[in-house]
């Protein structure tokens, strides 16, 4: 029988999705090849690159706004660099809320001022910070929607006229937001989109162009839109797959549904965490993640018991970041809420043992 998987990322996505995959790794489109072993320019595959592309647009609610969506490689890191160097004249300002945006902010130094705006690095990145005035004699400013390690989230969104770039890995596609307030997303497929391999770049043209230093052809994101994501051999499986999924979650009612599912699980588990005495999460309560929850047990000599429970129960991937310890379950879109029942079933049963 099939895990209940909790994993971070790479993480679960829908069965019926690694059906179909599958498939077309034997035989694809009935072609009689493996979608493995055609040109990334032969017409199947291009259509399976625009499909993606019009999906992801589409469930975000941007088509004919301006925006292009590309298929990139080099994972969410190579955003990290991708974004500065495209966009990064002068100064830019970051939100540091964990791990993945002190990343971000060490790749944007190499090109220009990085000025922290706001940060929570003074509590372990266990809260989203708020209240902070935005500059506006930014590039840009820079935030991370959803810290999967320390599993926090931003719920509000600063107001300011200056352009937003997200970093949405851990978090696209789960809950609805106004996209069009954002002119530079990235997430890589990782977790709610696809496999590993690809990173998603949705991108407002009319942000490009303003930066005076050359930018090397496949770093630039000009290139990569003028190539309608072509420029190089793209990840053809890591695409394909992505599109299955934007097909599965779009046929599933879109994003609506998604973050109403993804609410009840969040509710269901953080419930538990808190009427449990032998459990403490980790986020402050009002910036908790509905995709990352983290938490820990109260007495460490709980451990091996409830560790060998989750084992027993088929739940995988529940161990926390090394960075904050204790558990993190991870319940993106394809993760059903019975598998969240089932790791709250043996949450209480703990407390019924202990
Ligand atoms: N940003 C966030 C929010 C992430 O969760 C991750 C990976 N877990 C990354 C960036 C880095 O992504 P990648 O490994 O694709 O470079």
């Amino acid at each position: 029988m099939k895990k209940h998987n909790f994993s971070a990322g790479p993480c679960i996505l829908p069965q019926e999705v690694f059906k179909q995959a599958s498939e077309a790794v034997l035989n694809f489109n009935n072609l009689d090849l493996s979608i493995l072993e055609i040109s990334h320019r032969s017409k199947d595959f291009v259509d399976v690159m625009e499909e993606a592309r019009e999906l992801v647009l589409e469930l975000m609610g941007l088509e004919g706004k301006g925006y292009k969506a590309l298929f990139l490689q080099g994972g969410a890191s190579m955003q990290f660099v991708m974004t500065a160097y495209n966009l990064l004249e002068n100064k830019a300002g970051y939100i540091n809320t964990g791990t993945w945006s002190d990343k971000a902010i060490k790749e944007a130094k190499i090109f220009g001022e990085v000025v922290d705006v706001a940060s929570s690095k003074d509590k372990n990145y266990n809260y989203i910070p708020k209240g902070f005035e935005v500059p506006s004699d930014l590039d840009y400013l820079h935030l991370t929607t959803n810290n999967t390690i320390f599993g926090t989230q931003i719920k509000e969104f600063p107001t300011t006229d200056v352009p937003l770039v997200a970093d949405m890995s851990s978090d696209i596609f789960s809950r609805e937001i106004d996209f069009s307030k954002f002119d530079l997303i990235y997430a890589g497929a990782q977790k709610n989109m696809g496999p590993a391999g690809t990173t998603l770049v949705v991108i407002k043209e009319d942000i490009l162009g303003k930066v005076t230093r050359q930018i090397p052809s496949m770093l630039s994101y000009a290139t990569h839109i003028s190539k309608g994501s072509m420029f190089n051999t793209p990840p053809v499986f890591a695409v394909y797959t992505s599109m299955l999924t934007l097909r599965w979650l779009k046929e599933n009612g879109g994003i609506a549904k998604a973050a109403e599912e993804n609410e009840k699980k969040a509710t269901l588990l953080y419930s538990e965490i808190d009427l449990n005495p032998l459990f403490k999460g980790y986020a402050a309560k009002e910036d908790r993640s509905i995709m990352n929850a983290t938490f820990n047990l109260a007495e460490d000599n709980l451990k091996e018991t409830f560790d060998t429970m989750l084992k027993e129960a088929g739940i995988n991937g529940l161990n926390g970041h090394r960075s904050v310890g204790g558990y993190r379950a991870s319940m993106y879109n394809a993760l059903p809420l019975n598998s969240v029942g089932v790791l709250v079933d043996v949450m209480s049963e703990l407390e019924r043992k202990a």
